[in-house]
C-alpha cells in the first residue's frame, strides 16, 4: 500500500510505500476510494492538537470498500461500501461511554490523528466505527459528509431549535450544513473572511438569506451561531450577533485564543459551548437523512500524491467547499 505520511510535525507529508497490513480481531481493511481533507488535518500536521503523534497517516473522511475482515467482524461484507469517520475507537467502559457520550471517551482513538487514516490506498479501522454507505452517490461526493457533515450535524443539533442560524466560516462543514439547515426550514446567515465576495456568493447560491463579512452585524439578531473557522476573535463577534438567550457553538477542535471581552457580551443568558468529536449515533442519524436533504457537496479533487497541495489550498482558502484526495 501507499500513503502520504506525516513523519515530522509542520513538515510536508511524504509519499511512502508501506507493508500491506492485515486487519486484527474486530478490524477491517478498507480499499480507499476517496478521502476528504478536513481542517483538522491541518491542525494535525501543524502540531496544534493536544497529542501530537508521528509518524501518522492523516485523513478521517474515508470512503471505500471492505477489502479484508478480521476475526469476529459481523454485519459487514467484503466489497461493501463504507465510510470511516474521525471517531476511530472508544473504550466502552469509561463514565462517558457509559452515559452515551462516547464522543467524550477517556481513551479514544481518532482516525488520522492517533491511528492511521485515509491519505492512503488502504486503511485499517475498528469495524464497529464503520458506517455502511450504500451505493448512492460517488465516493468523492460522499467523503466530506464523514466529518464536515456529521460534526456539522452534531453542531446544528447542539445549536438547538434556532430559526435564524449564523455560520461563521463558510468552508466544507458550513457548505453542507447550510443545505441541511435550509432543508429543515431554518434561515441561514453566512459570515466569511472580510471581503471574500466569492465565498459570500457561494453561500447565497446554497440558500443563505444573507452573506457578509465576519465583522459585520447580521440584518437581524440570530437565534444561534456556529463557528467553524479556527479564529477565537469570532467568539465575541458571534455572541454580539445572537439575541438574548442565544447560543454560540464552537465546532472546531482547535481555535486561536479568544480575546478578552466585556461580560455584557455574554450577559442576558447567552450561551457559549463547544462541540467535541461525534458519536456513532450522530453519524447514523445524519447519513440516514442526508439523501433526503438533497445535499450536493462541492468538491475539488486532488490525486493522493498532491495531499500537500490540497492542504495548502485549504489553508489559503483557494477553493469553495471541500477538497478530496483520490488514490
Ligand atoms: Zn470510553
Ligand atoms: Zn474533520
Amino acid at each position: 500500500m501507499y500513503a502520504m505520511v506525516l513523519n515530522k510535525l509542520k513538515a510536508p507529508l511524504e509519499w511512502t510505500e508501506l507493508e500491506d497490513r492485515d486487519p486484527g480481531p474486530g478490524e477491517l481493511r478498507i480499499k480507499v476510494g476517496a478521502c476528504g481533507v478536513c481542517r483538522t488535518d491541518l491542525h494535525v500536521v501543524d502540531g496544534e492538537l493536544a497529542e501530537p503523534h508521528v509518524p501518522i497517516v492523516p485523513g478521517h473522511e474515508i470512503v471505500g470498500r471492505v477489502d479484508a475482515l478480521g476475526r469476529g467482524v459481523e454485519g459487514l461484507e467484503l466489497g461493501e461500501r463504507i465510510g470511516i469517520p474521525w471517531l476511530g475507537h472508544t473504550c466502552g467502559v469509561c463514565p462517558y461511554c457509559l452515559m452515551q457520550r462516547e464522543n467524550l471517551c477517556d481513551r479514544p482513538l481518532f482516525t488520522g490523528y492517533t491511528r492511521d487514516g485515509g491519505y492512503a490506498t488502504a486503511a485499517l479501522a475498528d469495524a464497529r466505527f464503520a458506517f455502511p454507505l450504500g451505493e448512492r452517490g460517488s465516493d468523492e461526493s460522499l467523503a466530506p459528509l464523514l466529518c464536515a457533515g456529521i460534526i456539522g450535524w452534531r453542531s446544528l443539533t447542539i445549536a438547538g431549535n434556532a430559526n435564524r442560524l449564523g455560520l461563521y466560516g463558510f468552508g466544507a462543514a458550513a457548505h453542507i450544513l447550510a443545505q441541511a439547515a435550509r432543508w429543515q426550514g431554518r434561515t441561514v446567515f453566512a459570515f466569511t473572511r472580510p471581503g471574500d465576495a466569492a465565498t459570500q456568493r457561494f453561500a447565497m447560491a446554497l440558500g443563505a438569506a444573507w452573506a457578509g463579512d465576519s465583522g459585520q452585524a447580521p440584518p437581524e439578531p440570530l437565534d444561534a451561531a456556529i463557528i467553524f473557522a479556527p479564529v477565537g476573535a469570532l467568539v465575541p463577534l458571534a455572541l454580539k450577533a445572537v439575541r438574548k438567550g442565544g447560543r454560540v457553538v464552537c465546532a472546531g477542535i482547535h481555535m486561536s485564543d479568544i480575546p478578552a471581552m466585556p461580560y455584557r457580551v455574554l450577559w442576558e443568558e447567552r450561551e457559549l459551548v463547544s462541540v467535541a468529536n461525534l458519536t456513532r449515533q450522530d453519524g447514523l442519524d445524519f447519513l440516514r437523512q442526508a439523501p433526503q436533504m438533497g445535499i450536493a457537496t462541492r468538491i475539488t479533487r486532488y490525486p493522493l500524491r498532491q495531499a500537500n497541495e490540497a492542504l495548502a489550498d485549504l489553508k489559503a482558502g483557494r477553493f469553495e467547499g471541500a477538497a478530496v484526495l483520490i488514490p
